[in-house]
């Protein structure tokens, strides 16, 4: 039997050139990256393997392969990233979004009803990917995207059309929830910028160049965006509302203090994929009459 000269030797020179710049797990890499770049199905690659690229596929394949050997991530050099199983488009406003930030819709909606319709509010919204994976499971509620960067917010509402959503939601660019009216929401989730400033050198280097600063650093300390969401959820939640916090693994403590300050009281705490804390729920201190 003859092996394929193409692309399995492509593939091997792609991985020698993305080992020589330190990315480890090189041959696969190599391989979504062709898969990428001519619109394959990896699993059908063995397949293709018999027939070899065209100039232009050729190309394309230089092309996205001089983008990942400066680090920059597939996702991102794609355009897209799955989440909850749905397609998000990224652009250089948004966070990448990750798989630990499903724990966050699980948790979620187990607070969301699955009949009555409720308002939900997403507040740094990004792509979109919590508040959208959310409308997808509870097609009867209806939410609202904000973000500060009005290219993400027009990302996330680009990402509403492209899932089918957009009747269901639709996305402000604010600070936080400044604009919107209050005691209108029974539910907010957030994932807020959380990574305390001073260890922006520990990041990945595919996080810390391509993921924007706006999206990942909480100040000194990483508990800043807490602290101004603190002060802001009690006016916008109803009565009985919840608030859905993604956490830094080591932010429990600190984040929970500082929502108790402002009248709420803990309900929950769920971990991730590496069950390390990761998700809060609140729920404001009703007032002894
Ligand atoms: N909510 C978006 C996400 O989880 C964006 C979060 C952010 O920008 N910090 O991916």
């Amino acid at each position: 039997m003859t092996l394929p000269a193409i692309p399995i030797d492509l593939r091997t020179v792609l991985a020698t050139r993305l080992e020589e710049v330190g990315i480890t797990n090189s041959f696969d890499e190599a391989k979504w990256l062709i898969c990428a770049a001519i619109n394959a199905d990896a699993s059908l690659f063995i397949s293709r393997g018999t027939e070899p690229l065209t100039d232009r596929q050729l190309q394309q394949v230089d092309s996205f392969l001089q983008r990942r050997l400066k680090h920059e991530p597939l996702s991102r050099i794609q355009g897209e990233r799955e989440f909850w199983s749905l397609p998000f488009q990224l652009n250089e406003d948004t966070l990448d979004p990750r798989a630990d930030s499903e724990v966050v819709v699980e948790t979620a909606l187990k607070y969301i009803s699955r009949e009555i319709p409720q308002m939900l509010l997403d507040l740094g919204t990004g792509t979109g990917c919590l508040l959208l994976s959310l409308l997808y499971e509870r097609p009867q509620c209806y939410g609202i995207g904000a973000d500060l960067s009005p290219k993400a917010a027009q990302q996330a509402l680009q990402n509403a059309q492209n899932n089918k959503l957009k009747k269901q939601a639709s996305f402000i660019i604010g600070c936080w929830g400044e604009a919107l009216k209050e005691k209108s929401f029974d539910l907010i989730i957030s994932n807020p910028p959380y990574i305390p400033l001073m260890n922006k050198e520990d990041l990945a280097i595919g996080v810390k160049l391509y993921d924007p600063d706006l999206a990942l650093y909480g100040g000194n300390d990483g508990l800043q965006c807490y602290i101004d969401l603190a002060k802001q959820i009690p006016r916008l939640l109803k009565s009985e509302g919840i608030c859905v916090l993604e956490i830094g693994y080591d932010q429990a403590d600190a984040v929970t203090n500082i929502f108790t300050k402002h009248g709420f009281f803990l309900l929950e705490k769920t971990l991730d994929l590496e069950g390390r804390d990761r998700c809060l729920v609140f729920k404001i201190e009703a007032i002894q009459p």
